[in-house]
């Protein structure tokens, strides 16, 4: 075999070209960092598996500069209703939300990789595909990565790091040594993109329980296009290789009725474990997406979950590169998104075990409360939080920093979006930090804030303030209500993932230095 000419040695090689290996890739490029992605697959895939983007979600394509593209691509759901024995049970709007972006929006996964390599390729960096890992070592200084092109080429590229983005089969995952843990009992979904005929609302997403104690998901897509999710517990259903239209009509009749099926676009059953491994970072490889944690696609968060990982895992792996990672930067990447999936894993298994009752008694009471508990406003916006993922926070983690207070956002919550202040515009330009400091004293510096971090102040006045990047100018004090500042001068140190990462009161000296020696060295 021979050997191929290697291009330009990468400082972080990544292993998929998933939605999750993309979107870290987009990241590191807008950071101007060395990368290569590679994919095995000599095309991408046509499967249009996750198709749900949620709030949290598009707060972060902001951020890597597609959201537009998204929104005009997909199909906006506002609500989501649950179904039961013919009738409504519960309905949760999802504008609820603290979020610029109040909804979800479908879009076949197939649309969502697109849209991230496009995006890719206008920052230079193309998939390299039909390249598959094979295998990898690594000491304390590099990563090396053996990899097979189609026609059986090899080659082996040196990286500084490695990440696997490479699915619930991962190479990367088994070369370090690492598997998945959890419950490997299966479950089996019959899946269908598909034409069809209802008179359900189609800014929504209807959850059918039914006497086959198992359920039923309908997703509205653009155009006339439906997705159908069907948990499958007959065996006979379960087994059967080519699913058909029929077999999808009848079970989509037996549990929700209504609904008249015209045409599939795709059918599959595919079968999924809820499992996740137990270190997302081995030295200097890092596991993300479906590499790290395998569920149930109950809610929808599987490709979410992986792109927030990728988002979370982006920042740190290009302050490394560029040698200004502060020392616990690296391991805060395992530390902030393991418990994310562990809590999604949580909740789906949850949802799975209450969808699944089989019991008459259990399934007439669970309908009953679930009637009860969706007509309480503060539920409903629990649900609504939970589904739209915007309850995800980082206050557990050991680089965030600083007094919570009583109100306003705690160091480890999203940095609240304020018109004027939107963290999506004001904040988030660049790739770096922001500090934001509301009202008090203009100072020239602030000691201990690296040169890069940009300094943003909230003026009630109407003029900018020397001495720092940006002011915004708010007059009616909307900034500081909502941040729950009691005192001018506090600050913020807002992370490059829109995440609050130090809150500091006024005269709390040394916080700031504090906080940015552990995450980002000078
Ligand atoms: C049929 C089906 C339906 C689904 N439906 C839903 C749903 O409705 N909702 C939901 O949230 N999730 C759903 N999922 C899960 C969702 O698709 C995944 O969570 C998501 O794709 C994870 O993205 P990823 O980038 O981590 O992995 P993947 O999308 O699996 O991408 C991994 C990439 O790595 C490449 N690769 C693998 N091994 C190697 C190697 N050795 N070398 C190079 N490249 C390699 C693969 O070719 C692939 O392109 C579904 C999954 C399936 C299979």
């Amino acid at each position: 075999m021979g050997r191929m000419s290697a291009p330009a040695l990468p400082s972080v090689l990544v292993v998929g070209a998933g939605p999750v290996g993309l979107l870290l890739a987009c990241e590191l490029a807008r950071r101007d960092v060395a990368v290569r992605v590679i994919d095995k697959l000599p095309r991408p895939t046509t499967e249009s598996r996750a198709i749900i983007v949620h709030a949290r979600s598009l707060e972060m394509l902001e951020r890597v500069g597609v959201v537009d593209e998204v929104m005009a691509t997909g199909l906006k759901v506002t609500g989501a209703q649950f179904h039961a024995d013919g009738a409504m049970r519960a309905e949760i709007p999802l504008n609820t939300v603290d979020s610029p972006y109040p909804f979800s929006v479908t879009l076949p996964q197939t649309d969502t990789e697109r849209i991230l390599a496009e995006r890719l390729a206008g920052l230079g960096v193309a998939v390299e595909r039909g390249t598959e890992l094979i295998g990898l070592e690594e000491d304390e200084q590099v990563v090396s990565a053996r990899l097979r092109r189609q026609d059986g080429r090899e080659e082996t590229v040196a990286s500084s790091w490695i990440a696997g983005a490479d699915g619930s089969h991962s190479a990367v995952r088994s070369a370090v040594g690492m598997r998945l843990e959890g419950s490997f009992k299966g479950e089996r979904f019959l899946l269908g993109d598909v034409e069809a005929e209802y008179d359900l609302d189609r800014a929504t997403m209807h959850t059918f329980f039914s006497a086959d104690a198992a359920p039923l998901v309908v997703f509205p897509m653009r155009g006339d296009r439906t997705r159908l999710i069907a948990q499958l517990t007959d065996q006979t259903e379960a087994d059967a290789a080519e699913p058909t239209l029929e077999q999808m009509q009848a079970i989509t009749d037996r549990r929700a009725g209504g609904v008249r099926l015209l045409e599939a676009h795709w059918l599959t059953v595919f079968e999924i474990h809820h499992a996740q491994v137990p270190r997302y970072r081995h030295g200097r490889a890092f596991l993300a997406g479906d590499a790290a944690h395998v569920h149930s696609p109950a809610g929808g968060q599987g490709m979410n979950t992986g792109m927030q990982d990728a988002f979370n895992l982006g920042w740190k792996l290009a302050l490394a590169v560029e040698g200004r990672a502060g020392a616990g930067l690296l391991d805060s990447y395992h530390e902030e998104r393991h418990p994310v999936a562990a809590r999604v894993i949580k909740q789906t298994t949850r949802m799975t075990n209450i969808a699944t009752l089989r019991h008459k008694g259990q399934r007439t009471l669970r309908n009953h409360l679930l009637h009860l508990a969706s007509g309480l406003a503060p539920i409903r916006a629990e649900l609504a939080h939970q589904i739209e993922e915007t309850d995800i926070n980082y206050r557990s983690s050991p680089i965030v920093a600083g007094a919570g207070h009583s109100r306003g956002p705690k160091p480890g919550d999203a940095a609240p979006d304020v018109a004027g202040l939107s963290m999506h515009t004001a904040l988030a330009e660049g790739t770096e930090h922001s500090l934001l400091q509301i009202g008090g004293e203009p100072r020239d510096s602030e000691p201990g804030v690296p040169a890069s971090v940009r300094r943003v102040f909230v003026s009630e006045g109407t003029s900018s303030e020397p001495g720092y990047d940006l002011t915004v100018f708010d007059p009616e004090h909307r900034i500081q209500r909502r941040y729950g500042v009691p005192d001018v001068g506090a600050l913020f140190a807002i992370r490059p993932d829109g995440y609050i990462g130090l809150r500091a009161n006024q005269g709390q000296t040394g916080a700031t230095a504090e906080y940015f020696d552990k995450v980002v060295s000078r």
